[in-house]
């Protein structure tokens, strides 16, 4: 058993085959996936797929990039897809200064993010956190204001030293595509450094797309690579990876199997 922890079938890159998507991952081994919304009508599509298929599951809340003037009201109707049975997480939220680090943009920002934190609290649910470029801030917002559910840190791609902080916070890191690139040091040092009771693999599809398809839609069927690609860089069997990153998935995300 496999699972992809953050596949974004509700990208509208997904639009006219996510069945065929979700079946082919089933009979590569995926049989867990979790698709999280980047705003309300995303997360509004990730709960409807989801509601069609065994297996899959979402996460609704909204991405640092997508901050709206409207977010606040946003974040009740996300309030409300959360309390589907469907729905594991809050999220993807966060940080992300990679285009535009502004001092306003940094503010709005963490308001918006502290606000999802406190949802998740509220609902009993843990977070599925973007952070790009703000390993320092989003340690430092988890620590003011500590997420009680606990949060996998997707696409982790900060430092093997943050990783280490992370951890003590008992947060996960999801892991994708970089680690199978050839150039790639940082994210393959982060494996390395990850304990793996706290590893989580995905393919953030469409996005990230591992060797040997680089250029191509990445797709949930590739988790087979990345759990290869682990299993390499922790020199763990195959089988181990698959356990216990399968393991970390249904105890972070409460999973009831
Ligand atoms: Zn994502």
């Amino acid at each position: 058993m496999l699972v992809d922890s953050h596949v974004h079938l509700n990208d509208e890159a997904f639009a006219s085959d996510f069945s065929k998507a979700i079946a082919e991952a089933k009979e590569n081994g995926v049989t867990m996936m979790l698709i999280p919304g980047w705003d309300l009508a995303s997360s509004r599509l990730a709960r409807d797929i989801a509601r069609k298929f065994d297996g899959v599951y979402f996460a609704a809340g909204i991405q640092p990039e997508n901050i709206t003037p409207s977010w606040k009201e946003d974040l009740l109707e996300i309030e409300k897809l959360a309390t589907d049975d469907k729905c594991l997480a809050i999220g993807e939220c966060g940080l992300d200064y990679h285009w535009d680090s502004k001092e306003e943009t940094k503010l709005s920002q963490k308001r918006c993010f502290a606000a999802q934190i406190e949802l998740a609290n509220r609902l009993g649910l843990p977070l599925s956190i973007h952070a790009r470029d703000a390993s320092q801030d989003t340690y430092e917002m988890l620590r003011e204001h500590n997420a009680l559910h606990s949060a996998v840190l997707h696409c982790y791609s900060g430092s093997p030293e943050m990783l280490r902080q992370f951890a003590e916070l008992g947060l996960y890191f999801g892991f994708d595509g970089p680690i199978t690139f050839k150039n790639a040091v940082s994210p393959k040092e982060c494996v390395k450094e990850c304990p793996i009771d706290r590893l989580l693999l995905e393919t953030d599809s469409p996005y990230m797309t591992p060797v040997p398809f680089r250029g191509k839609r990445n797709e949930p069927k590739y988790i087979p690579l990345i759990a290869e690609a682990v299993s390499a860089l922790k020199d763990l069997p195959l089988r181990v990876v698959a356990e216990k990153t399968s393991d970390n998935f249904i105890r972070l995300f409460h999973v009831k199997l």
